[in-house]
């Protein structure tokens, strides 16, 4: 007989941290034991089998028309639409669906322009893992996953992170390091250690207590994190290191030499 299993997501999330936001991790802890992430559950489809219950990573659609209608909404090798979640200095935070291709401007005023009519200063276009895309460049070019990853970044989760000029670059990928250093799990030691490296160099800079030698020494740490790790939280902390840093050295340099932040105006 099939059992079913019945959970609070919310409560289970809050107690077990960033592993549950890994499907391998959810259905562990569901099984009864700790909440790590796995290379390959093996065993996991066998216990599964005797459950209701499933869990996958999945985005679906409803669409009359069916796949192909649905398809051609999007641009070759982009088809269909997606959802972004946009946040930040905009002035209208939301949800919009729209068909892939479509350009990063036309998403920028369905979430009502730039919050106070300030300069955008940069972007990260999907989800806090992605590498930061300055300002300017996300102008010219669309919502689609081929358009930014010729960017070089990802279109990931969707979630669109804006960012005026008031903001410190410095002080924006400290929260960021600090995020992944706290909901490391600690199974991996590149990424056990290195998020706290991470973020303690961040933090040091931010503090007017960088060293000339901490940008290369970061992209190294952030290197050696990079695909050495059993899951993706390992790739997440690295990759905004080295994108901030590749887009806006120049603010990082500043805070080093000058002990203080390029942006004043930062509240
Ligand atoms: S990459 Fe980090 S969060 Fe993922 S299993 Fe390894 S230590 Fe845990």
């Amino acid at each position: 007989m099939k059992t079913a299993v019945r959970f609070n997501p919310l409560t289970a999330i809050r107690r077990l941290g960033v592993a549950m936001l890994f499907s391998a991790a959810m259905a562990v802890s569901v099984a009864g034991a700790h909440a790590d992430p796995l290379v390959t559950p093996q065993w996991l489809n066998e216990h599964l089998a005797d459950t209701d219950l499933v869990v996958l990573d999945i985005r679906s659609a409803i669409d009359g028309g069916g796949a192909q209608a649905y398809a051609a909404k999007g641009k070759p090798n982009n088809g269909g639409t997606k959802i972004f979640s946009v946040s930040g200095d905009v002035e209208c935070p939301g949800n919009y669906e729209i068909p892939l291709g479509t350009p990063f401007s036309t998403l920028l005023e369905l979430a009502g322009g730039m919050r106070g009519g300030r300069k955008i200063k940069a972007v990260i276009p999907g989800g806090s893992s992605a590498p930061v895309i300055r300002g300017d460049v996300m102008l010219d070019i669309s919502m689609d996953y081929d358009a930014i990853a010729k960017a070089g970044s990802m279109l990931g989760s969707g979630a669109v992170i804006v960012m005026d000029e008031t903001r410190c670059m410095v002080k924006s990928l400290l929260r960021l390091s600090y995020f992944y250093y706290e909901e490391s799990c600690g199974q991996c030691t590149p990424c056990r250690e290195g998020t706290g490296w991470m973020y303690r160099m961040v933090e040091r800079i931010e503090d007017g207590h960088g060293r000339p030698e901490d940008l290369d020494v970061l992209n190294s740490v952030a290197d050696n994190i990079q695909g050495r790790t059993i899951c993706a939280l390992g790739d997440a902390a690295a990759m905004p290191v080295r994108a901030f840093i590749k887009n806006y050295r120049e603010e990082f340099e500043y805070h080093i030499e000058h002990r203080q932040c390029l942006v004043p105006a930062y509240v």
